[in-house]
């Protein structure tokens, strides 16, 4: 018998090897096995400073897993992935190629030519499903993709079955490159040591690490999702997301769980329909981003690219660094700079002080959240910055303005996230945490609070800003798009 020509496995937002279609398929042909990561990074959407921690310590731990568990290593390189594989594949003589597939625009484009590079030296590249749990071809209505994300959910529930995630392979015949990088070669930790050792304490990259996370989850979180999800300090939600945005976890192996619990009547009806709708939308915004590939710098409401957007430094620098003299949009920004973090409500409230508060273009405040961001991803952030101004699909109406201090009072009543992220007003009472600059003087006084240079007032009144929003908006509609 003759023996194949060897496979080559290219992880690149799926570094796991359980429930990993590409990889299992890429065993199961039997031949010899090259696994390859290439850091190859186009400027566009190079990754941000915070997501490049996530990769390094994900690769560390998918380097483990391969070599503890299928005693196989992984290969490493830096450069441009189509000169890479022409490279090793002369080498090796490999001839075939899997993948798991992307959907963003710049991704699709590389990968069609990536693939008719090497269809053109006789390399067969197979791509699989993995990181969606319905392709964005999978969920159409009458052939067009949906707009709404309620119909498009409905579709979704009755047709993509949550079939069992596959095991991690046995064992693969591993190549070793003798010219493979390491992963510290790739230089990706980030040089602030403190927030290294803050992500640290706060998260553990790596399949290991989200199959705990998830798990914890059903003990601690799941029974209360539904209204949990809501309030910023408690641990209602999974906070899987950097986890999921890097492939560490597959959405099939979360919801087969989530359906598990369901069925055992660990967690009832709400809670387990509330969890399934988060993570459809996450596919809602994959398949806008890849019917609608503009979306990625342009509003998908053509009339918002005639909306005033200001320009107002001052006000940006004061946004990003959790600075605004409202506190719980301060809270918030400096749980993202902090943690690489923030909670999905909080995320709502400063995207809207943002964009509506300060007039200032989403665009803005999407950079800065991919930069900071250990989740960032390309589709939930920017259509999640197009939902909160107004301009995306099926978004929250322009004049749902969020008020800052009704949002705090509501879901941080105790005001125990303003106090963990604001210490500096954390002696205040409760009462005055949401408007510090509403409290007498005595009170500011107990509290150690000066306004002005402890903590600064608002940077703009709430009333005063939420008339101008409006009429911003309401120029808008006579403007022909
Ligand atoms: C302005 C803004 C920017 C955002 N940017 C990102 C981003 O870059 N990356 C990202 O993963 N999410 C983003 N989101 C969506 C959401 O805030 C996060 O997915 C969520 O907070 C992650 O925390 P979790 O894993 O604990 O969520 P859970 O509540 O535990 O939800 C489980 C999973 O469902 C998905 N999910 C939940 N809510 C949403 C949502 N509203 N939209 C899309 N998917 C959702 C995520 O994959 C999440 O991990 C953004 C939201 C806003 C308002």
């Amino acid at each position: 018998m003759t023996e194949q020509n060897p496979t080559i496995m290219l992880f690149r937002e799926d570094l796991r090897i359980q429930d990993n279609i590409a990889l299992t398929c890429a065993v199961e042909r039997g031949s010899k096995i090259l696994c390859l990561f290439v850091d190859d990074e186009k400027s566009l959407f190079a990754r941000g400073s915070a997501q490049k921690w996530w990769l390094h310590h994900s690769l560390k731990a998918l380097e483990r897993e391969l070599q503890n568990k299928m005693d196989c290593p992984l290969n490493i390189k830096s450069g441009s992935t189509q000169e890479i594989l022409h490279s090793v594949i002369a080498a090796c003589q490999a001839d075939r190629v899997f993948w798991s597939r992307r959907y963003a625009p710049h991704q699709t484009a590389t990968d069609k030519e990536l693939k008719a590079s090497l269809e053109k030296i006789g390399v067969k590249v197979v791509s699989c499903k993995g990181r969606l749990l319905a392709e964005p071809w999978e969920t159409l209505n009458d052939g067009n993709p949906y707009r709404v994300f309620t119909p498009f959910w409905k579709r979704m529930k009755a047709h993509v079955p949550i079939d069992q995630p596959l095991p991690a392979p046995k064992s693969a015949h591993g190549m070793k490159l003798p010219t493979s990088l390491s992963i510290e070669d790739l230089r990706l930790l980030h040089s602030n040591s403190e927030l290294c050792a803050s992500f640290h304490a706060n998260w553990q990259p790596g399949e290991a690490g989200a199959c705990q996370r998830l798990q914890q989850f059903f003990v601690n979180g799941a029974s209360n999702y539904s209204k949990g999800r809501d309030f910023p300090s408690l641990s209602s939600v999974t906070r899987l997301s950097p986890h999921i945005q890097m492939g560490d976890i597959s959405p099939r192996q979360i919801l087969f769980e989530a359906t598990r619990q369901f069925e055992l009547g660990r967690i009832d009806n709400k809670n387990y329909t509330k969890f399934y709708s988060e993570i459809a939308w996450r596919e809602f915004s994959y398949s806008l981003l890849y019917h609608f590939p503009s979306v990625t710098d342009e509003e998908f409401r053509p009339a918002f690219k005639h909306f005033p957007w200001q320009d107002n430094r001052a006000g940006q620098l004061a946004w990003e660094s959790g600075q605004t003299g409202y506190p719980i949009v301060d809270a918030g920004m400096r749980e993202l700079r902090q943690t690489g973090y923030m909670h999905n409500r909080i995320r709502m409230v400063t995207a809207s002080f943002l964009t509506k508060h300060l007039l200032i273009d989403w665009r803005v405040g999407m950079k800065h959240f991919w930069d900071l961001l250990l989740d960032a991803d390309i589709a939930s952030n920017t259509l999640s910055w197009q939902w909160v101004t107004g301009c995306g699909a099926d978004a929250a109406p322009y004049f749902r303005i969020f008020n800052p201090i009704l949002q705090a009072r509501k879901f941080d009543p105790d005001g125990d996230y303003i106090r963990r992220w604001v210490p500096e007003l954390s002696q205040l009472p409760t009462s005055h945490l949401a408007d510090p600059w509403l409290a007498p003087t005595d009170i500011l006084e107990d509290a150690g609070v000066r306004l002005g240079e402890t903590y600064p007032y608002p940077i703009v009144d709430h009333a005063f800003a939420r008339v101008r929003a409006m009429d911003a908006y309401r120029g808008l509609k006579t403007t022909p798009s």
